[in-house]
Order: C-alpha cells, then sequence, then structure tokens
C-alpha cells in the first residue's frame, strides 16, 4: 500500500479513536437470537437487535430456509433480468405487494438499495424531493445520486413541510419522504397529516417502513395502515433484514406502473446480483408465519409494554411511545457509556448511542425488545439496568 495514504489513514483512524467515535465490533460465538453468545461462557439476553419477531433462528424459518437451500440452489449468479429470476422471487414480490396493500413490488439486494435506487429512476431537475432531517442515511445518499432540487424539513415538524411544498410549487412532481419509525427515538412519522398537507400540495407520499413491516399496524401491513392512510402513500420501501427473517434484501411497492420503471430503470435492481435463493425461500415463510395471526406481534407489543413499564416504575428516563425501540436516556456520552458497559456485565447486551448519531446531550442506551423475549428475559434486563444504575451513579 502507497505510504502516504497508509499515514494519511491512520491519521483518521486516530482522530477517530481520539474523538470517542470509533465503532467496535462485538463477534457473537453462535447464532443471532434473544440469547447470544459473547464467548465460550459469556451468554447475555441480546435488546440490540432489528430482530423484533423473533425469526432470526426461528426453527420454522431455518426448516424453510434449508428446504429452500435443497430446491432452489445456493447462488443465482446473475441479476435479474438475464437469468437470476426463480419462480419464487416473483411469488415474494407479490406476497410483499400484498402485505403492504399495493398494486406490486419489486426485490433489490437490500432496502439501502432500494433507497439509492428509487429517486434516480422517478426524478429528475424538473421535480423536487422534500425529506425528514432524521431520515435514514440510505434515503439522503439515494436523493444525492437524483438531480431533483432537494429539501429538507425538521423532523415530523408538518408545519414546515408545507412551508417547502410552497416553496417547490413550481416543480413538475414533488415528493415528500419519511422514515415511517425513526431509528433512534422509536417515533412514528404522523402519516395521517403528511398525507393531509401532501394532498393539499397535490405531492406525492413515499415511506421508509424498515422498523415497522411485519409487526406494526393491522396484519403487520406497517405503518401507513396504523395510521388509517392506507392507499394514500404511493411508494413504500422497507427491509427484510429485520423483522421477516432479518438476513438481507429490501423492496419498492407501489403502483405496477412505477415498479415497472423501477425494473428498467433502477441502477441497483439492474446492475447487482438476485437475493440469494435461500432467504427468498425462507422470507415466504416468515410471511406465511406473519399473516398466521397476531401471536407475535402480541407477545412483541406485550414485551415493549413489560419494559417500558417496569423501566419507569424504576425511575429510568424513556422516550415516550409503545414501539419495541426503547431509548432509555442519560445525557451525557461517557455516562451512558458507562452505564451500558455495566449492563453488559451484568448479562444484558446493549449499545450506547452518543453525537452525533443523535443530538448533543442526548446520550442514551437504545434498547429494542423481541416477541422471543420471555417475561423473565425482560425481567432481567430491568435488574441489570438497576444494579448497573447503582455501580455506576452511586447515590
Ligand atoms: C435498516 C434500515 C435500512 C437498511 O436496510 P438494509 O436492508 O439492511 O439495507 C434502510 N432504511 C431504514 C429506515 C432502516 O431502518
Amino acid at each position: 500500500m502507497d505510504a502516504a495514504l497508509r499515514r494519511d489513514v491512520a491519521g483518521r483512524l486516530a482522530e477517530l479513536r481520539a474523538a470517542g467515535l470509533e465503532k467496535r465490533e462485538r463477534p457473537l460465538a453462535g447464532a443471532q437470537a434473544v440469547h447470544v453468545q459473547l464467548g465460550p461462557e459469556t451468554e447475555v439476553v441480546n435488546l440490540c437487535a432489528n430482530n423484533y419477531l423473533g425469526l432470526a433462528n426461528h426453527p420454522v424459518i431455518v426448516a424453510a430456509a434449508h428446504d429452500a437451500l435443497d430446491r432452489w440452489g445456493f447462488g443465482m449468479a446473475s441479476v435479474r433480468f438475464i437469468c437470476g429470476t426463480q419462480e419464487q422471487h416473483l411469488e415474494l414480490e407479490r406476497r410483499l405487494a400484498d402485505l403492504v396493500h399495493a398494486e406490486d413490488a419489486i426485490l433489490f439486494p437490500s432496502c439501502f438499495d432500494a433507497n439509492g435506487g428509487v429517486f434516480e429512476a422517478l426524478f429528475d431537475e424538473r421535480d423536487a424531493v422534500i425529506s425528514d432531517a432524521l431520515n435514514h442515511a440510505s434515503i439522503i445518499d439515494g436523493i444525492r445520486l437524483c438531480k431533483a432540487r432537494r429539501l429538507r424539513y425538521a423532523n415530523r415538524d408538518v408545519g414546515e413541510l408545507e412551508q417547502r411544498l410552497i416553496e417547490s410549487a413550481d416543480a413538475r412532481h414533488r415528493l415528500v419522504v419519511t422514515d415511517g419509525v425513526f431509528s433512534m427515538d422509536g417515533y412514528v412519522a404522523p402519516l395521517a397529516a403528511i398525507c393531509d398537507v401532501a394532498e393539499r400540495h397535490d405531492a406525492i407520499v413515499m415511506v421508509d417502513d424498515s422498523h415497522a413491516v411485519g409487526f406494526t399496524g393491522p396484519g403487520g401491513a406497517g405503518t401507513p395502515a396504523a395510521c388509517g392512510v392506507d392507499g394514500r402513500v404511493d411508494i413504500i420501501t422497507g427491509t427484510l433484514g429485520k423483522a421477516m427473517g432479518g438476513a438481507a434484501g429490501g423492496y419498492v411497492a407501489a403502483s405496477s406502473e412505477v415498479v415497472a420503471l423501477l425494473r428498467q430503470r433502477s441502477r441497483p435492481y439492474l446492475f447487482s446480483n438476485s437475493v440469494a435463493p435461500v432467504i427468498v425461500g425462507a422470507t415466504l415463510r416468515a410471511l406465511d408465519l406473519i399473516a398466521a395471526g397476531d401471536d407475535l406481534r402480541d407477545q412483541l407489543a406485550a414485551n415493549a409494554e413489560r419494559f417500558r413499564q417496569k423501566m419507569t416504575t424504576e425511575g429510568f428516563s424513556l422516550l415516550p411511545g409503545s414501539h419495541p425501540i426503547v431509548p432509555v436516556m442519560v445525557g451525557d456520552a461517557g455516562e451512558a457509556a458507562r452505564l451500558a458497559a455495566a449492563v453488559v456485565a451484568r448479562g444484558v447486551y446493549v449499545v450506547a448511542f452518543s453525537y452525533p448519531v443523535v443530538p448533543l446531550g442526548q446520550a442514551r442506551i437504545r434498547t429494542q425488545m423481541s416477541a422471543a423475549h420471555t417475561p423473565a428475559d425482560i425481567d432481567r434486563a430491568v435488574a441489570a439496568f438497576v444494579a448497573a444504575r447503582a455501580s455506576v451513579m452511586p447515590g
């Protein structure tokens, strides 16, 4: 490697480390689940996976993956339009469209790619994209790849959104784009108000429902259904990498015309490999479980409620809501890091988030509940927080 580049990069890494911004990975010694192995001897309750329905290592899903491997093989060795489309890819697209009540859907290697490929294929310099300030990085990058005018409104601020709509009245199409649920807070986007204002100004609405699809709203249809704006959201993106098995993959669900154009024009769809057969087959089974009834969703909601209630009783400060993302607010970054380490030392895996991931002075431990947690897991987690607080913040 070039010596000058190596020196420069080493310097930048040192800066990250000095600023306390270095992310460290903890290798798990086994499968992703509500109990994970952080080494040979240490099993901990996991409170930081996006494994909302507990499907990441669910026996039904693992068996479906084995079956799909035998029937459909391991690799596709192709993009979709050459020889990378199996019958099951089309079935999964149909089923995803049905789940979120859209006309059609198109698979992508990830939701990052879905968001990376949706804007540029549909919009150009005649259009305007109006984006919530806290939208996911993949939305921000996707908007950058497209030539539309870019406008931003403060998180969930519908008044400011309307101002942006007024400012961009001359554009051909105006697209309002928001996360369905904001991942650092667990707050739901005000979709009813957003759809109202968008319709008043003749604008299009897009929702990235990654942190909601499968477990929010009737039948797991997501935040548009939960907010009563079913059919009023024009474009929905989402991931297969969270509640729906957690492996990988993403999708765009929209009108049949929009989906048809994306198949012709969206670059991550055209130029990246098909979703692996094992993932397609196992995700179809995940959709069966999601459709089978409310058991997993009810268990998830009960776990979130139990954790929120007990933590509040113990005097912890939580952000309000009912989402299984439950942020435990600390404030100071160093204190949040020390508290998280003390919770992990007591057998409960959590991670602290601080600036610049969240606003300065709002450091927190973001916990996430799963349907696969037992009440005993939740109680053990609360007890770990209480004991950890006593050890790092005496008095
Ligand atoms: C997780 C997430 C993504 C990325 O999903 P992948 O399928 O892992 O690429 C995109 N958008 C939002 C809102 C997310 O939470």
